[in-house]
Protein backbone atom coordinates (compact mmCIF):
# COMPACT_ATOMS: atom_id res chain seq x y z
CA UNK A 1 0.00 0.00 0.00
CA UNK A 2 1.66 3.19 -1.04
CA UNK A 3 1.59 5.82 2.13
CA UNK A 4 -0.32 9.06 1.32
CA UNK A 5 0.39 12.37 3.05
CA UNK A 6 -1.77 15.53 3.05
CA UNK A 7 -1.28 18.44 4.57
CA UNK A 8 -1.17 22.63 4.12
CA UNK A 9 -1.22 26.04 5.55
CA UNK A 10 -3.59 27.35 8.88
CA UNK A 11 -6.21 28.79 6.52
CA UNK A 12 -6.46 26.00 3.57
CA UNK A 13 -6.22 28.15 0.70
CA UNK A 14 -2.79 25.48 -0.16
CA UNK A 15 -3.24 22.10 0.36
CA UNK A 16 -0.98 19.48 -0.85
CA UNK A 17 -0.61 15.80 -1.19
CA UNK A 18 2.59 13.76 -1.51
CA UNK A 19 2.97 9.81 -2.34
CA UNK A 20 5.66 7.60 -0.47
CA UNK A 21 8.28 7.93 1.91
CA UNK A 22 9.30 11.57 3.26
CA UNK A 23 12.80 11.44 3.00
CA UNK A 24 15.26 12.72 5.63
CA UNK A 25 13.05 14.07 7.79
CA UNK A 26 15.28 16.45 9.90
CA UNK A 27 15.62 20.00 11.93
CA UNK A 28 17.49 22.63 10.38
CA UNK A 29 18.91 25.16 12.66
CA UNK A 30 20.30 27.72 9.85
CA UNK A 31 19.88 31.16 10.76
CA UNK A 32 17.63 31.24 7.02
CA UNK A 33 15.58 28.73 8.16
CA UNK A 34 15.45 30.10 11.60
CA UNK A 35 14.19 33.74 10.02
CA UNK A 36 11.56 31.44 7.09
CA UNK A 37 10.26 29.98 10.20
CA UNK A 38 9.75 32.63 12.86
CA UNK A 39 10.87 29.92 15.20
CA UNK A 40 14.35 28.31 16.29
CA UNK A 41 14.91 25.83 13.98
CA UNK A 42 12.37 24.32 10.88
CA UNK A 43 11.42 20.74 10.67
CA UNK A 44 11.88 19.77 7.25
CA UNK A 45 11.21 16.46 5.22
CA UNK A 46 11.80 15.62 1.50
CA UNK A 47 9.40 14.26 -1.38
CA UNK A 48 10.27 13.85 -5.12
CA UNK A 49 7.95 16.64 -7.15
CA UNK A 50 7.20 14.05 -9.12
CA UNK A 51 5.52 11.92 -6.00
CA UNK A 52 4.55 15.18 -5.14
CA UNK A 53 0.56 17.41 -5.77
CA UNK A 54 -0.99 21.15 -5.09
CA UNK A 55 -4.34 19.55 -4.26
CA UNK A 56 -6.15 23.04 -3.68
CA UNK A 57 -4.02 26.06 -4.19
CA UNK A 58 -0.65 26.93 -4.70
CA UNK A 59 2.29 28.27 -2.29
CA UNK A 60 3.40 31.92 -2.89
CA UNK A 61 7.46 31.73 -3.15
CA UNK A 62 10.04 34.12 -1.28
CA UNK A 63 13.57 33.21 -2.99
CA UNK A 64 16.03 33.10 -0.23
CA UNK A 65 18.72 33.18 -2.15
CA UNK A 66 20.12 32.06 -5.67
CA UNK A 67 19.76 28.38 -5.52
CA UNK A 68 16.52 28.32 -2.71
CA UNK A 69 13.00 29.48 -2.81
CA UNK A 70 10.53 29.32 0.12
CA UNK A 71 6.89 28.52 -0.46
CA UNK A 72 4.34 29.89 1.82
CA UNK A 73 0.49 30.69 1.65
CA UNK A 74 -0.06 34.35 0.78
CA UNK A 75 -3.35 34.19 2.49
CA UNK A 76 -2.59 33.44 5.73
CA UNK A 77 1.73 33.12 5.62
CA UNK A 78 1.95 29.67 6.58
CA UNK A 79 5.22 28.10 5.67
CA UNK A 80 5.25 25.27 4.02
CA UNK A 81 8.25 24.19 1.63
CA UNK A 82 11.80 24.93 0.77
CA UNK A 83 12.32 24.38 -2.98
CA UNK A 84 16.30 23.56 -3.32
CA UNK A 85 16.28 23.27 -7.36
CA UNK A 86 16.56 19.60 -7.25
CA UNK A 87 14.19 16.39 -7.94
CA UNK A 88 12.41 17.19 -4.86
CA UNK A 89 10.91 19.71 -2.63
CA UNK A 90 11.03 19.64 1.13
CA UNK A 91 7.87 19.81 3.80
CA UNK A 92 7.89 21.85 6.76
CA UNK A 93 6.82 18.45 8.79
CA UNK A 94 4.45 20.88 11.19
CA UNK A 95 2.19 21.46 8.10
CA UNK A 96 1.48 17.77 7.56
CA UNK A 97 -2.40 16.70 9.04
CA UNK A 98 -0.11 13.89 11.06
CA UNK A 99 2.65 15.56 12.19
CA UNK A 100 3.04 12.60 15.48
CA UNK A 101 3.36 10.20 12.38
CA UNK A 102 7.13 11.35 11.39
CA UNK A 103 9.51 11.94 13.47
CA UNK A 104 12.44 13.53 12.83
CA UNK A 105 15.61 11.61 12.40
CA UNK A 106 18.18 14.12 12.07
CA UNK A 107 19.82 18.09 12.70
CA UNK A 108 22.24 19.90 11.05
CA UNK A 109 23.47 23.65 10.95
CA UNK A 110 23.77 22.58 14.43
CA UNK A 111 26.11 26.18 14.40
CA UNK A 112 23.39 28.06 14.79
CA UNK A 113 21.23 26.21 17.35
CA UNK A 114 20.45 28.02 20.38
CA UNK A 115 22.47 27.26 22.50
CA UNK A 116 19.73 26.82 25.66
CA UNK A 117 17.72 24.33 22.61
CA UNK A 118 18.45 21.21 25.11
CA UNK A 119 16.91 22.90 27.59
CA UNK A 120 13.29 23.70 26.76
CA UNK A 121 11.71 20.62 27.85
CA UNK A 122 12.72 20.98 31.02
CA UNK A 123 10.93 24.65 31.16
CA UNK A 124 8.53 25.23 33.74
CA UNK A 125 5.19 23.85 32.55
CA UNK A 126 2.56 27.14 33.65
CA UNK A 127 -0.54 25.18 34.43
CA UNK A 128 -2.28 28.16 35.34
CA UNK A 129 -2.19 29.70 31.69
CA UNK A 130 -2.57 26.10 30.16
CA UNK A 131 -6.42 26.25 28.50
CA UNK A 132 -9.31 25.15 30.44
CA UNK A 133 -11.78 22.32 28.79
CA UNK A 134 -14.62 25.51 28.72
CA UNK A 135 -11.73 27.85 26.48
CA UNK A 136 -10.89 25.13 24.76
CA UNK A 137 -14.57 24.46 23.40
CA UNK A 138 -15.00 28.12 23.05
CA UNK A 139 -11.53 28.62 20.75
CA UNK A 140 -12.96 25.58 18.61
CA UNK A 141 -16.35 26.67 17.83
CA UNK A 142 -14.87 29.98 16.30
CA UNK A 143 -12.05 28.04 14.71
CA UNK A 144 -10.90 29.23 11.20
CA UNK A 145 -8.36 27.00 10.84
CA UNK A 146 -8.31 24.43 8.21
CA UNK A 147 -9.30 20.37 10.11
CA UNK A 148 -6.37 18.12 9.82
CA UNK A 149 -7.61 16.32 6.74
CA UNK A 150 -8.34 17.20 3.48
CA UNK A 151 -11.80 18.82 2.63
CA UNK A 152 -13.78 19.42 -0.28
CA UNK A 153 -15.47 22.86 0.26
CA UNK A 154 -13.73 25.12 2.16
CA UNK A 155 -14.25 27.54 3.64
CA UNK A 156 -17.40 25.78 5.04
CA UNK A 157 -20.30 27.54 3.02
CA UNK A 158 -22.54 27.84 6.22
CA UNK A 159 -20.02 29.81 8.49
CA UNK A 160 -22.08 32.72 9.69
ZN1 LIG B 1 -3.27 29.72 4.15
ZN1 LIG C 1 18.13 25.67 7.01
Amino acid sequence: MTIVHTGGCQCGAVRYRATGEIGFPHLCHCRMCQKAAGNYFMPLGGVKWANFSFSRGEPAWFQSSETVRRGFCEKCGTPLFYDGSSDHISITLGSLDDPQGLKPRLQTNLARKMPWFGELDGLQHDTAMDMTPDEETRIAASNHQHPDHDTDVWPPENRP
